[in-house]
């Protein structure tokens, strides 16, 4: 029956920053449909880990700092030591700077791309190199934005990095769907999290955002529960390679 296709009992995801705002719903989401979850967070994430343990799954806490790809190894070792295997990989962790193209500084570049890019791109061969091991394959759900499509404001390093998420996620597709792995991106439009904190307390510009998205509100972190289930389950297996919006209309318009 079709909807035990989305049933992910026995799962392990790993899912980076889940300790607030989207990657707590996603992991939350994925708990709901069956999975064990590792969290890779900078610090302890106690209410994800009480709410999925309260679910009667397991979660595991590996700490790293994902804006240095160094951690990427000893956070994958981590993970398969906990729970001896690896399923689905959620690279949602990523951080925003804004400023005016003209003053923008190396410093904000670096760092977004690092955390952003750089380590989606080497964790997501670090698990994918665990997934042929397993020989069962495998499901990556990398966190693109409005930005890969679009140009964004004040954002450089944001719109060059979230774009780069969009192309990485279809080069991956191409090698890795040999071995099973399916690799997708969900692009979020204008959800409410500490992301988006700055945009929403700026009042015209939270009105400009507001009137131009088809639903009328902001997404919640609840709205990416949906999207990542399905990407993450069988019922996916010959979605590869895409980004699907989850913006309300956004993009539609
Ligand atoms: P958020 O509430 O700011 O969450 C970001 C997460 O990334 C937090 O768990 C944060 O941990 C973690 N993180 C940041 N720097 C890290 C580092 N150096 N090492 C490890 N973890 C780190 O924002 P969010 O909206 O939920 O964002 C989640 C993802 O969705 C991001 O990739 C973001 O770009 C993307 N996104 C968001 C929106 C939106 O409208 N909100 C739209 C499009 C895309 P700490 O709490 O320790 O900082």
């Amino acid at each position: 029956m079709i909807l035990n296709a989305f049933d992910l009992t026995g799962k392990v995801a790993l899912v980076t920053g889940c300790n607030t705002g989207l990657g707590q719903a996603m992991a939350l989401g994925l708990a709901e449909a069956g999975c064990d979850i590792i969290g890779v967070n900078r610090s302890a994430a106690p209410e994800t880990q009480a709410q999925v343990t309260a679910l009667g799954r397991r979660y595991c806490h590996v700490e790293a700092d994902l804006i240095n790809s160094a951690n990427v190894p000893q956070v994958v070792e981590q993970a398969v030591a906990a729970f001896g295997r690896l399923d689905i990989l959620v690279n949602n962790a990523g951080i925003i700077r804004r400023n005016d193209a003209l003053n923008f500084s190396e410093q904000d570049w670096d760092d977004v791309m690092n955390i952003n890019s750089k380590t989606v791109f080497f964790l997501s061969q670090a698990v994918a190199r665990q997934f042929i091991r397993q020989g069962q394959g495998g499901k990556i759900i990398n966190i693109a934005s409005m930005l890969s499509y679009q140009g964004g404001i004040r954002v450089p390093s944001y719109t060059a990095s979230k774009s780069a998420v969009m192309g990485l996620t279809r080069l991956m597709a191409n090698e890795w769907a040999q071995h099973h792995i399916n690799v997708n991106a969900i692009a979020p439009g204008y959800m409410a999290t500490n992301n988006t904190e700055p945009l929403r307390n700026d009042e015209s510009r939270s009105l400009e955002i507001l009137g131009r998205i088809p639903a009328e509100r902001w997404g919640t972190p609840e709205d990416m529960k949906g999207p990542v289930v399905f990407l993450a389950s069988s019922a996916a297996d010959y979605v590869n390679g895409y980004t699907i919006a989850v913006d309300g209309g956004w993009l539609a318009r």
